[in-house]
């Protein structure tokens, strides 16, 4: 039998070695050099198209926790990243180069993997089990089929994010409770003074955002503006849209407020909140400068920045099976960006888990589907709840769920560290689970 796997970037790399040192034979279909997506430069594999840091190393940060057990997994590009990594204080920084060019060498001396520099535009094109890993920009005639596939309405062109903030350090003495209209606890609203309110729109149209890449100036056509854009339009144009304050009364003073920021909550247990309808392209540090003039914000602890760039991706828990194939479609697998997890990282991750899926199947076994109580899981559990607004998500604490004496810990240092701690413990579990049958 042999697997096709289409796109080299970072989850079909990482899918394909995954496989082959398993013993299957894989099919490995990348576009490039033949044709180049508008972000990657080069022809090698895995290229980090953006930034070349693979963010925190700390063992309590989540992204540290999901490299950790991508090692455990010997992900192939994580050993590599290590091995050229280059001093970033406490992130994974690599050197871009060489770590593209040592994938591109292992992946092309596998006798297991055969590489064929082809665009698939269409997905009859393959035969057997096939992963689409084609990424956040995926070609557009094999975009227009997946399209026919899946519907219009669970394919998306772009992300339009806003930030979200962790529950905790927001200040409820300057914030309430309530929807329009009635007192249910769904929103957070901040409200702002007449004086705060002129000051936070002057700061927005000031702050330094993210240059606008070409193939990105679309986006503002097809749909939301970015919150600083809509502050140009003129000064009371927020407070007549996403900061209008009707149907609100502050408890404090009994009164409308002049606006109101909303906050919803991103997750069931409301650990974590987004600030509905500010997605931005401001820069990071901007963004922490500014809406932290937002009163009940002052302090806020950002755990997903805004942004908006183009980004094709799919609504997965609408689209997908359990194992990731399509729901009409059984032999496709959608692995990486594509499916709706964002970043390096993730896309590295998830591209790991469909190989092993697949592994499964091909050897017929069980799957043990990973629970949220470790990173692996808490990526696989994302995509498989079903939400109104499906957005893709960085691995956050907000995705994974520990128990409730955790929970109750005051100290969020030590908080962190029984988090990972007992999610390490789980992931262990897991993968002896994995292990157990026939690794
Ligand atoms: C502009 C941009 C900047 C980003 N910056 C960052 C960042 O700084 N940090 C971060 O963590 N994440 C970033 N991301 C998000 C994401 O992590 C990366 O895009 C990541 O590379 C996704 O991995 P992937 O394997 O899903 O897709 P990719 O790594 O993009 O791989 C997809 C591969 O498929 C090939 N391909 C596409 N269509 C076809 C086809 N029809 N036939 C054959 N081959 C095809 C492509 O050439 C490519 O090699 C960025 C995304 C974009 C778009």
């Amino acid at each position: 039998m042999i697997i096709n796997i289409i796109g080299a970037g970072l989850a079909g790399s990482e899918a394909a070695y995954q496989l082959a040192k398993r013993g299957i034979k894989i099919n490995l279909f990348e576009m490039r050099p033949e044709k180049f997506t508008p972000a990657h430069k080069t022809e090698k594999f895995a290229e980090l198209v953006c930034s070349n840091s693979l963010r925190s190393n700390n063992m309590t940060h989540p992204a540290g926790i999901l490299k950790r057990e991508l090692l455990e997994l010997d992900s192939l590009l994580i050993k590599t990243a290590i091995k050229y990594s280059i001093p970033g204080g406490n992130a994974l920084v690599v050197d871009r180069e060489k770590f593209s060019e040592e994938i591109t060498e292992i992946l092309k001396q596998n006798p297991n993997i055969n590489i064929i520099h082809k665009e698939i535009k269409n997905l009859n094109e393959l035969n057997g089990i096939s992963i689409i890993a084609t990424g956040p920009l995926t070609e557009k005639s094999l975009a227009e089929d997946l399209i026919k596939i899946t519907g219009k309405e669970n394919f998306y062109f772009f992300d339009a994010i806003a930030p979200i903030i962790d529950a905790e350090s927001i200040d409820m003495t300057n914030a309430f409770y309530g929807s329009r209209y009635s007192n249910d606890k769904d929103y957070i609203n901040c409200p702002l003074s007449e004086e705060e309110y002129f000051n936070f729109v002057k700061e927005l149209k000031n702050a330094k955002t993210f240059p606008l890449k070409e193939f990105e100036k679309e986006i503002h056509f097809e749909g939301c503006m970015p919150i600083e854009e809509m502050a140009k339009r003129g000064d009371m144009t927020l407070s007549f849209g996403p900061m209008k304050p009707v149907g609100l009364i502050d408890p404090k003073t009994g009164k409308q407020p002049f606006a109101v920021v909303q906050l919803r909550k991103e997750n069931k247990e409301g650990t974590a909140y987004n600030i509905v309808g500010f997605q931005t392209k401001m820069l990071i540090q901007e963004q922490e400068r500014v809406f932290r003039l937002i009163p009940a914000l002052k302090n806020a602890k950002f755990l997903r920045y805004g942004s908006m760039h183009k980004n094709i991706y799919l609504n997965a828990p609408e689209v997908l099976n359990d194992d990731m194939s399509l729901k009409n479609k059984k032999d496709i697998f959608i692995a990486g960006q594509l499916s709706g997890v964002e970043g390096y990282i993730e896309s590295i991750a998830h591209g790991l888990l469909v190989a092993l899926i697949v592994y499964f199947r091909v050897i017929e076994k069980k799957f043990p589907y990973p629970e949220k109580t470790f990173a692996f899981g808490a990526l696989y559990n994302f995509l498989r709840e079903k939400r109104k607004n499906f957005q893709p998500s960085n691995i956050n604490f907000s995705l994974f769920s520990y128990p409730e004496n955790i929970k109750k810990i005051k100290n969020k240092r030590l908080r962190k560290e029984k988090i990972a701690e007992f999610s390490f413990n789980k992931f262990l579990e897991w993968r002896d689970k994995l292990l157990n049958n026939s690794f």
